[in-house]
């Protein structure tokens, strides 16, 4: 009994992670991602136009921080004067954006810097390395994640 209740708790917590960045519904692929990006992440920062520390983003094509669009928007106008770095992260939820896309971006090409900002964020690794499931629709009856088969 005391398993069934902790398994709960921790699809809890699974759910409750999964609603924090993605409240709109992720793309998989976008064009617009550029091919070689560097995992080098800057977390500590601040946004090159107004010195803000919160918020940030990083552009994925050329590595500047920029604040968001809740702070000065600078992400939004580095965007829009380079017209094709659209592809930036959050440091606020470690989210990949695309501004040509308007979608929240996940992707394995992705990963790394990702992986990278969680680290530099946090001083420690990612709770689920293993768990990078790029899932492309909600059809996907995936019931057999519980482990009971202790019957012996
Ligand atoms: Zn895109
Ligand atoms: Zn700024
Ligand atoms: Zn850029």
């Amino acid at each position: 009994m005391e398993k069934d209740s902790e398994l709960a708790q921790q699809l809890q917590e699974q759910l409750n992670r999964q609603d924090v960045g993605f409240a709109v519904k992720p793309i998989t692929t976008c064009p617009h991602i550029p091919t070689n990006i560097s995992s080098k992440v800057f977390i500590d920062t601040p946004c090159q136009e107004c010195n803000e520390l919160k918020e940030n983003w990083q552009c994925l094509s050329c590595s500047t921080i920029l604040c968001s669009r809740y702070v000065h928007g600078h992400m939004l106008d580095h965007f829009l004067n380079t017209k094709d770095h659209s592809v930036c992260l959050s440091y606020s939820d470690l989210s990949v954006w695309c501004f040509i896309c308007k979608k929240y971006v996940i992707n394995k090409g992705l990963e790394q810097v990702k992986h990278a900002a969680y680290v530099a964020k946090f001083g420690e690794e990612p709770p689920i390395t293993s768990n990078i499931v790029i899932q492309q629709d909600d059809n996907n009856n995936n019931a057999s994640a519980s482990g009971s088969s202790s019957s012996k």
